[in-house]
């Protein structure tokens, strides 16, 4: 089924984000993961896309298996900064053929150092939206930042660039992660007042160790509530409490969110299950 349609049938998605393997190696384990995750029931899976082209054949590869093999909705990723533009149709073909009828859109980061391949490139998201949705049969997600992106020097402008994003053929927002659920409720006001209708799923990641908060800060900028705060540094040598208590906190987020009426969560599960299970235990559905 498709997004859009789901969302015809139930007013608030719960979905899950994976990544696919990088080797053909670590492909067994991962679709041991990926299986233990379809069999909590999301409404739908997410598989990311590799920036540096890495691990983007196997981005089907996983899709194709929720889709197909596990029967559950998928969403795969795409990214247009290190995917020359003649070689979008061949991607999206591959994506049809395999009956995978959702791509979220979105331009990447390209890791230092990779060399990106000859031929043209789309600067943003907002054109390869345009471009799959000439080419039609899918629907289309994008990505948004409720604490501004990165690279955007504020987050009126960033709203502004959404909202061309959106006007190119976007059918859902799923957020950049966040902490903070007043600093959502915030973003989606501004975005409603900007006219966006969009459905916006929020985006939670669970913290699990000390490891993943410093990589997430160093990426995305982040913003830790003092609760977050207090109990990272209370349990920084003990990481089973550590972990007990970055689960709670996603649990009450969650609740939060579903509580005030959020279209959708989607939670950045890191291939884990046992986050799935316990968050989904926790929360109120
Ligand atoms: C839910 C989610 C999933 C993700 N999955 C992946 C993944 O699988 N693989 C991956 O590599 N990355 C992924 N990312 C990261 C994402 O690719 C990066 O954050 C990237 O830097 C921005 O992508 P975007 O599609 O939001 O870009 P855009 O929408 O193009 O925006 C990028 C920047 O350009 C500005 N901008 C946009 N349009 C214009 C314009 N027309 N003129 C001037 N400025 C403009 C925006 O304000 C913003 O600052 C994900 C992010 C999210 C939130």
């Amino acid at each position: 089924m498709r997004i859009t349609e789901k969302l015809m049938v139930k007013d608030q998605l719960i979905s899950f984000e994976v990544f696919p393997p990088k080797s053909d190696s670590a492909f067994d384990s991962i679709e041991w993961s990926v299986r233990e995750l379809a069999a909590f029931n999301p409404d739908f899976m997410s598989v990311t896309y590799g920036a540096g082209g890495g691990t983007s054949q196997y981005t089907t590869k996983i899709a194709s298996l929720i889709k197909n093999r596990l029967d559950t909705t998928a969403l795969a990723h795409l990214t247009c900064a290190s995917t020359p533009k003649e070689q979008i149709d061949s991607i999206l073909n591959t994506l049809k053929e395999n009956n995978i009828d959702n791509i979220l859109a979105m331009r990447g980061d390209i890791p230092q150092g990779f060399q990106k391949p000859q031929g043209e490139y789309y600067t943003y998201a907002n054109e390869l939206v345009k471009h799959i949705k000439d080419y039609g049969y899918f629907d289309i997600g994008g990505a948004c930042y409720p604490e501004c992106h990165p690279e955007c020097n504020s987050l009126e402008k960033d709203i502004d660039n959404l909202k061309n994003k959106v006007g190119c053929g976007v059918d859902f927002l799923i957020t950049q992660l966040f902490f903070d659920n007043d600093i959502f409720y915030s973003f989606l006001d501004k975005v409603r007042k900007k006219g966006i209708y969009t459905p916006v799923f929020a985006g939670i990641m669970p913290i699990t160790n000390m490891k993943q908060i410093d990589r997430i800060i160093s990426l995305s900028g982040t913003k830790l509530p003092n609760e977050v705060k207090i109990f990272l540094e209370k349990y920084k040598d003990d990481p089973k409490e550590l972990e007990k208590a970055g689960l709670d906190f996603a649990i009450n987020q969650i609740n939060d969110l579903l509580g005030n009426g959020v279209n959708g969560i989607h939670i950045y599960t890191m291939n884990k299950p046992y986050v799935a299970r316990t968050v989904l235990k926790g929360i109120n559905r």
